[in-house]
């Protein structure tokens, strides 16, 4: 007996007992039964095929919605299955494991002058993830994270190892990415790298009415084009900040090749926290983004890709959060959007500190696509309190605004707070059907789950 528990210590590593987890908003804490945290493959392949119960699967936590946790789950902390497995500077190629942090993946190809084709905006959060959301950041000509990854190799509830690409086991592949660890545990992650180069940022400020154009007729297919962005601002939704970085031979003006760990956010948390006052939206426009985004700019790639949510820190502290929220819509459809958007957010007096403009391309088969064309993001950040009113207030403006996405033929994203109907996330997502199906096929005992799944699966 005595042999047999120390066995099981061994093999499976630090596991904890019942542990209250919770998320970066502080807004879900979930009582686990146990936390397991690998660092070896053979950890997760037998504590899946011995564990009777649920798993859950937790990346870097910065998903806002109980989307790495459920009630009596065994939860895989990943973050410390973190190795570089292989790196190959001639293919342009790195494969890692799965709880690898990109600005750990930036730091070992950056001496080789290259960088990842596709993340997010900050470099925090761990591969599996960004890889589990199909995250996506402001790369130009690019979009959901699928796009950027070659293959994985993927735990099964029966613990099994599979390795699935666009071509093999392509299935998994597509329902994995995207899939919110609803499939099984990503374990290896086979990513594409591209060169790193020197970025010149450029900014300027049109009305909304004129973004597109200026999209299409600048941004879309500018060879030297790397990253873009809007910036709508909230005073009257009419005016947008297009924010580029393009390919340059100008001298660096800032030298470091990724920003410091131990870099000061004092400026950036002050602009957001005046954005967030009552007239802060006129005066971020006219005063704070001219002095922070006009001036000129030329810095590596990888270091815009190293940028740190510290920047946004405290994202929560007692009693609330700054959280977020997406939206998807054809191309077509930005400005009625944003009519809608208005209309809404003023109807409930929500004050957002910041909405950001992204663009991407359409996802090429993943079964839950947010992109199922070529698509404008719009990025919602706001505070909020976590007391039941506002909560209550907050879902039922949400769902105003997912009924608004789906009435311009658009979606919204899952790795923020869960608040869309059934019939809603259904109809955002048309292609959820096909993933349950695989689901019941492969993970019969409905093995992984979180607040999501649990939310929607049946
Ligand atoms: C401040 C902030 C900024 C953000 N910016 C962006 C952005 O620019 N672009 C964007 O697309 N999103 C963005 N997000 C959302 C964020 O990308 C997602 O929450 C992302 O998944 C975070 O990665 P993580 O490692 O924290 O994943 P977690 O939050 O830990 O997990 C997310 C999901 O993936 C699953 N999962 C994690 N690891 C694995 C694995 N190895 N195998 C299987 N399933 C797994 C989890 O079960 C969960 O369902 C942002 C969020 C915050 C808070």
């Amino acid at each position: 007996m005595r042999i047999a528990v120390i066995f099981a210590l061994l093999l499976c590593g630090p596991l904890q007992a019942s542990e209250i987890v919770n998320d970066v908003s502080g807004f879900n804490p979930v009582e686990v039964a146990q936390v397991l945290v690998p660092t070896r493959l053979e950890q997760i392949v037998e504590a899946v095929r011995a564990h009777p119960g649920p798993i859950a699967i937790g990346g870097g936590r910065y998903s806002m919605g109980g989307q790495t946790a459920t009630e009596q789950a065994l939860q895989l902390d990943m973050r410390r299955f973190n190795r570089v497995l292989e790196f190959s500077a001639e293919r342009r190629e790195i494969r890692v494991q799965a709880g690898i942090t990109w600005r750990d993946v930036l730091e070992h190809i950056d001496p080789h002058g290259l960088s990842p084709q596709i993340m997010q905006s900050y470099a925090n959060f761990t591969v599996g993830g960004a890889l589990s959301v199909n995250a996506h950041g402001r790369y130009v000509g690019q979009g959901p994270l699928v796009l950027g990854v070659r293959s994985l190799r993927l735990v099964l509830a029966d613990g099994s190892l599979v390795e699935a690409s666009p071509t093999h086991y392509r299935e998994l592949f597509y329902g994995a990415i995207g899939g919110y660890g609803g499939l099984g545990v990503i374990v290896e992650a086979t990513l594409p790298l591209v060169p790193n180069s020197k970025l010149a940022r450029q900014s300027e400020v049109m009305p909304l009415s004129e973004y597109r154009q200026f999209f299409d007729k600048q941004v879309r297919n500018n060879p030297d084009m790397v990253m873009h962005n809007g910036i709508l601002y909230t005073d009257d939704y009419s005016s947008v900040r297009a924010v580029s970085y393009l390919r340059s031979d100008a001298p660096l003006t800032v030298e470091e090749r990724l920003v410091p760990n131990d870099r000061s956010y004092t400026i950036m948390r002050a602009a957001l926290g005046l954005a967030d006052s009552k007239s802060g939206g006129k005066l971020r426009e006219t005063l704070v983004d001219p002095w922070l985004l006009d001036g000129e700019r030329v810095q590596w790639r990888n270091h815009e890709a190293s940028l740190d949510v510290r920047e946004l820190q405290p994202i929560s502290g007692p009693g609330y959060s700054y959280v977020l929220q997406e939206y998807f819509v054809p191309e077509a459809r930005l400005e009625a959007f944003v009519g809608g958007l208005k209309r809404i957010l003023d109807a409930h007096g929500v004050r957002v500190a910041n909405i950001s403009i992204r663009h991407a391309k359409a996802d090429p088969g993943t079964l839950l696509a947010w992109a199922r064309a070529d698509t404008f993001a719009l990025v919602l950040y706001y505070r909020q309190g976590s007391a039941p009113a506002e909560r209550a207030a907050v879902a039922s403006w949400t769902r105003e605004l997912i009924d608004l996405a789906i009435a311009n033929q658009g979606s919204y994203y899952l790795p923020y707070q869960i608040h869309a109907s059934r019939e809603q996330f259904l109809a955002a997502y048309p292609r959820a059907a096909e993933f349950f199906a695989l689901k019941k096929r492969i993970d019969p005992t409905n093995k992984f789950r979180n607040k999501l799944w649990d939310a929607y699966y049946r």
